[in-house]
């Protein structure tokens, strides 16, 4: 049976993944909307190649370029932030929501609102709406699928209990691949986006190595699951084997495990709640041979502290740390402040003492997220 399909942020790492997916089957899918911020190119080539119903740049300043790129092939080309959440908003079996940044919370949510099913890798959305987006689901009875490795993992070992039962949830964290550099402050660019493991976007790579991802995902676990913030708990795994684990009151511990490779959690969203066949390396547990577990080093790394006290202030707050953190991780990407400089931002924004009120719609939300920008913006200036 065809399955239709949206994939916003189809031009970067997750959206690529997916359709490395589709592309294997392709009489399985029907491709409505693939989006992008502003690579033309690619986003044409891949409109083409999966005759995608209509293609969407979020910056409008690249539209001219789009709609010649597509000229003559019945694919229609939109552009702009009305444009992308206009598109997202087409009914379809499964949106891949892999815009990177609060830059996808609009489109997500209007996915949201059509009822539909949800595989949700944009976790910056997740972060900064929260109960906002969490009521929106409930409220139009979609359904959201995890594609962050780490919540796939924990959904999939969910259903082998009852969430009442759950004693702790386990989010594994690679530790990046600063762990045992001594110099933070010292730390390139080039350096800070090497993760060990995983291939992925420039600032998720970025988030892996402060830690802030790992920070991201528990504020994001919080919302998925709910068993209390007390409950979930963060362990250092360097292998990135075991991707989280969630221990049942009775002392089970069930662990989901696999290669290091996002096509397997993507898969399970995709053909959730069966499963399907994928490229990916089986798993050989004799070549890695060991498993390793360390407690963060909160010292070192504080962003996980610093958005478990963001979680726990609730509110603006998760909204705050992360709009903080996507000026921060910018700046540091443009080589305009040092790696180091990047939790001490998001700490200065957050401990301003000020924050606004808890947002209860989209549009509030939107409004703490940009004050928050332009906050941490000046204070980057300040500097
Ligand atoms: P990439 O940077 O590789 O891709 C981001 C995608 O979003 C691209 O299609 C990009 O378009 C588009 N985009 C960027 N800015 C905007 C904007 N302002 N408006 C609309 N679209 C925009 O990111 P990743 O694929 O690495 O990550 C995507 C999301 O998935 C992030 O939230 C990340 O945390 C999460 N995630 C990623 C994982 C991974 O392995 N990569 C693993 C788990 C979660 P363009 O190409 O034109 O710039």
């Amino acid at each position: 049976m065809t399955r239709s399909i949206s994939i916003l942020g189809a031009t970067g790492s997750v959206g690529t993944s997916t359709l490395d997916l589709i592309r294997r089957a392709p009489d399985d899918w029907r491709i409505v909307a693939l989006t992008a911020n502003c690579n033309v190119a690619e986003l044409a080539a891949l409109a083409k190649e999966f005759r995608a119903e209509i293609a969407v740049v979020a910056d409008e300043s690249c539209l001219d370029d789009l709609r010649a790129a597509l000229d003559g092939s019945g694919i229609e080309a939109a552009g702009g932030k009305r444009a992308l959440c206009e598109a997202a908003a087409r009914p379809v079996d499964i949106t891949v929501a892999a815009i990177v940044g609060c830059a996808g919370l609009g489109p997500v949510m209007a996915a949201i609102e059509q009822g539909g099913t949800i595989a949700l890798a944009n976790k910056e959305a997740l972060v900064s709406a929260g109960e906002v987006m969490t009521a929106a689901v409930a409220k139009h009875g979609a359904t959201l699928l995890p594609v962050d490795s780490e919540h796939n993992a924990i959904f999939q070992c969910l259903e082998g209990g009852r969430i009442e039962d759950v004693r702790w949830i386990t989010l594994t964290a690679s530790g990046g691949p600063l762990r045992a550099v001594e110099d933070l402050s010292a730390v390139t660019p080039e350096q800070a986006v090497a993760h060990p493991n995983w291939d992925m976007g420039a600032k998720i790579s970025v988030d892996s190595a402060t830690m802030f991802n790992k920070g991201l995902e528990l504020i994001e676990a919080h919302h998925l699951f709910p068993v209390g913030l007390d409950k979930i708990r963060i362990v250092v795994h360097p292998q990135s084997v075991i991707h989280s684990m969630v221990e049942y009151r009775d002392g089970s511990t069930l662990a989901q495990l696999g290669p290091s490779d996002m096509r397997v959690p993507i898969a399970s969203c995709l053909a959730w709640p069966q499963r399907m066949d994928t490229p990916c390396e089986p798993l050989d547990l004799p070549t890695i041979g060991e498993l390793s577990f360390f407690q963060p080093d909160e010292q070192r790394f504080p962003a996980t502290r610093l958005a478990r006290e963001a979680a726990e202030a609730g509110g603006a707050a998760p909204a705050v740390l992360n709009a903080a953190n996507e000026v921060a991780v910018a700046a540091f990407l443009d080589r305009k402040i040092p790696f180091s400089r990047i939790p001490l931002l998001v700490e200065r924004v957050l401990s301003e003492g000020n924050l606004p009120d808890a947002p209860r719609s989209l549009d509030e939300v939107l409004m703490v997220d940009d004050a928050s920008r332009k906050r941490a913006t000046e204070m980057l200036e300040l500097a």
